[in-house]
């Protein structure tokens, strides 16, 4: 399949979308409209859009991104008056939470309305909404007139997307359309929270973070049991996609972290260590870390071998840097040719927790305290 390429762009130098790029936009939504996918930004990562009440649409986007079709599909919309349309009821805490945290990175899960397929929703009677606060995403979806069903738009197991480049790299070839509006905001997927029972819970941390969902539900959330550990034999987190081996890189991961925030000294001496008995060993090795650790043991790693394929997430403090550029790295360890990935933690509090999330299913949990 031929892949139109997109490309906002005056968008991507002004932030403001010209008549030129309307136009593209407007390809785009006509494509997804008519039943075709097409790859758009969002303020997350990149997602994969087809018409979300369309059958055919979500089939093909399973078939695209080679995903098992049980993995259900978040629905984007582009004004609050549609989620009414494809959900039963529209619980109060669901109304609170959308009125805060709506448009914005922030996934709800509500009983399906009998006009959303199954195909979308991976067999389930629900259904997760997402209203995106991108301003193309959600010029997209208004033009196109229908729900957009957009998984990030990779290929099953690899990272997310988060710009126009790792989409080509992905999946052209495979859709109808890719629309490139430069590098997505925040980096990490949306949060996932279900408001369906009694007690709220998060299903997948994000930028809107749990403290901020507490915050105004006034009740605590709890956690699904993704977010706790490796899965054993015959668990099943609420999110069907968690279960996956997602975002990792090819090479095997271990994610060096310590009981107390501020220990970067420890952190930083522990991976020194691992990565001296990997290169005894001859291994090629990568270290993904901040510039507070790097710093450490600078020296050091100089003394010890050129050849290390060192990536810096920015500073500690600057949790949103280190989200922004996460997925790039680990799509770029993949392509350097590596053995073996030693990657600092950091705090999980707030936006942390997301970041850690990531970094702890791409350690295939294979995680060491200091
Ligand atoms: P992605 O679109 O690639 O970010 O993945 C969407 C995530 O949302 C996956 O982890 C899905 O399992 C999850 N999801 C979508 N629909 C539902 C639903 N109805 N109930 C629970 N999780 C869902
Ligand atoms: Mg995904």
């Amino acid at each position: 399949m031929e892949t139109k390429i997109l490309i906002l762009e005056d968008y991507k130098k002004s932030g403001v979308i010209s008549a030129a790029d309307a136009e593209k936009i407007k390809i785009a939504a006509d494509i997804i409209r008519n039943g075709g996918l097409a790859a758009l930004p969002t303020e997350t990562v990149y997602g994969l859009g087809g018409n979300a009440l369309m059958k055919e649409a979500s089939k093909k986007i399973y078939a695209a991104k080679g995903r098992p079709s049980d993995n259900p599909l978040i629905v984007h919309i582009s004004d609050i008056s549609e989620l009414e349309s494809i959900v039963k009821e529209i619980p109060e805490k669901a109304a609170l939470l959308a009125e805060y945290f709506w448009p914005g990175p922030m996934t709800m899960i509500f009983k399906k309305a009998d006009i959303v397929p199954y195909e979308t929703t991976g067999g389930l009677d629900t259904v997760a909404v997402r209203f995106p606060s991108h301003p193309v995403a959600m010029m997209i979806i208004r033009e196109a007139g229908v729900p957009v069903a957009a998984p990030s738009a990779n290929i099953s197991g690899r990272p997310s997307t988060t710009s126009g480049e790792h989409c080509i790299e992905d999946i052209s070839g495979r859709v109808d359309a890719i629309v490139d509006g430069g590098s997505s905001d925040i980096g990490l997927e949306s949060t996932i929270i279900d408001i369906t029972g009694d007690t709220p819970q998060l299903l997948r941390p994000g930028a809107v973070t749990k403290e901020m969902l507490e915050n105004v539900l006034g009740v605590s959330v709890t956690e699904d049991i993704a977010l706790k550990g490796p899965l054993a034999e015959g668990e099943r987190p609420k999110a069907p996609g968690m279960k996956y081996r997602h975002y990792a890189p090819k090479a095997p991961m271990i994610l060096v972290t310590a009981h107390s925030k501020e220990d970067v000294c420890g952190i930083s001496k522990k991976i020194l260590e691992l990565i001296k008995t990997k290169e005894a060993e001859n291994k090629k090795t990568a270290l993904l870390c901040s510039e507070e650790c790097l710093n450490e043991i600078k020296n050091d790693l100089d003394r010890l071998a050129e050849s290390i394929d060192i990536k810096i997430t920015g500073s500690r403090d600057d949790v949103k840097g280190i989200a922004h550029g996460l997925f790039e790295y680990l799509r770029e360890f993949d392509s350097d040719g590596i053995d073996y990935i030693v990657a600092e933690g950091y705090s999980e509090e707030e936006l942390g927790q997301a970041v850690m999330n990531r970094l702890k299913k791409a350690a295939a949990w294979q995680l060491i305290y200091v």
